[in-house]
This record gives C-alpha cells, sequence and structure tokens, in this order.
C-alpha cells in the first residue's frame, strides 16, 4: 500500500457535491481506499476570470502505479462531463496527483510531485490540514512550511455553509 495525496477542485455545477461524490466514487475503486479528506475551501480562481473554485485535498491509500491512478482520476473527471477547453479554464471537477509518498516522477504525461503544488494556497492549505508534516521530496520542507511560506487569503473555509 502507498499514501497518495490528491487535490480536487470544482467551479461549474454543484461544486461541493460533484467533489463529494468524487470521493464516493474513489472510496469504491478497487485498489484505492480513501483515508482522509480535508474542508472543502472556496477559493478565488487563477487563470481567466470565471466562478471561484471549491478546492480540497485528500488522502489515500493505494495499490496502483501512478500511472494507473492517473487514469483512474481523468476517467472520473470525464464521467462528470468534464471537456478539456482554455488552459486553466472553468471545469466540473479536476482531480491532480500531488504526492505518492516520496515519489519523484517525470513522465510526458504524468509529474509528481504535482508541478505546481508548492506555489498555490488552494492546494497547500486543505492539504495542511490533512497533511501538516508530510515532506514535499523537492523541496524538502513540511506541508505547513510551504503553505506559510505563501499567500493564503483568498482560501476561504466554507465546511460550515457549503454542507
Ligand atoms: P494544472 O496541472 O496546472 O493543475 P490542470 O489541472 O487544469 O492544470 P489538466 O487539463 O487537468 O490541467 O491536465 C492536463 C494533463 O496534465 C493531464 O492530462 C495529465 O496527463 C497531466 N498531468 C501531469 N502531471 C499530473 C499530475 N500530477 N496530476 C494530474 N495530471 C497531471
Ligand atoms: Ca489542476
Ligand atoms: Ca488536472
Amino acid at each position: 500500500m502507498v499514501k497518495c495525496a490528491i487535490a480536487l477542485g470544482s467551479n461549474l455545477g454543484d461544486s461541493k457535491q460533484i467533489l463529494n461524490q468524487a470521493l464516493d466514487l474513489l472510496s469504491q475503486t478497487s485498489g484505492i481506499e480513501l483515508i482522509s479528506h480535508s474542508s472543502w475551501y472556496e477559493t478565488v480562481p487563477v487563470g481567466p476570470p470565471q466562478p471561484n473554485y471549491v478546492n480540497g485535498c485528500a488522502i489515500l491509500e493505494i495499490e496502483l502505479l501512478p500511472e494507473n491512478l492517473l487514469q483512474i482520476l481523468l476517467k472520473i473527471e470525464q464521467q462528470f462531463g468534464r471537456i478539456r477547453q482554455e488552459r486553466w479554464g472553468p471545469r466540473i471537477l479536476d482531480l491532480d496527483i500531488l504526492l505518492y509518498d516520496d515519489l519523484i516522477l517525470e513522465l510526458p504525461n504524468l509529474t509528481i510531485p504535482h508541478p505546481r503544488m508548492n506555489e498555490r494556497a488552494f492546494v497547500l492549505v486543505p492539504l495542511a490540514e490533512i497533511a501538516a508534516h508530510w515532506i514535499e521530496p523537492i523541496s524538502r520542507q513540511t506541508i505547513l512550511q510551504l503553505s506559510q511560506a505563501i499567500d493564503c487569503s483568498g482560501i476561504i473555509n466554507r465546511n460550515s455553509l457549503l454542507k
């Protein structure tokens, strides 16, 4: 079993419900155990003008290779009707692999750790909630340290409002 961290995001449709359904689907997938997930956060988008996002992170224990996990995540995105359009444009569901144990991997279609996670408050704030002491293997800093090094304004915990 390998511990891995994923990021979830949505800014079209009933985002909170979509993210909860995505977690349900993941936990029903063979080879995947859902260990924990963060609160859902409302976040101001990066990229072209678009609605605010709901973002969160989850910890999984998996018996899958990274490539196979990516295939499963992309398939779940498609099940929710995601269509890839402009880069960083609005989407029903985005599932990214953040960390896979302490693996560093660079394939044409898969980079681990996620190459932009260390600069993204919408990733680091939820991840710090569930994996504060996990060491990101490239910077060798903990998620908590990384989150403390960036501007985290605009990341609002909406758990109480987004039930
Ligand atoms: P960003 O990568 O900046 O978060 P994005 O999530 O909007 O952008 P997508 O259009 O969802 O980008 O994904 C494009 C491709 O990125 C995917 O088809 C996948 O092959 C590749 N990719 C590379 N590394 C990863 C990773 N760690 N997790 C998910 N996808 C990845
Ligand atoms: Ca993404
Ligand atoms: Ca993605």
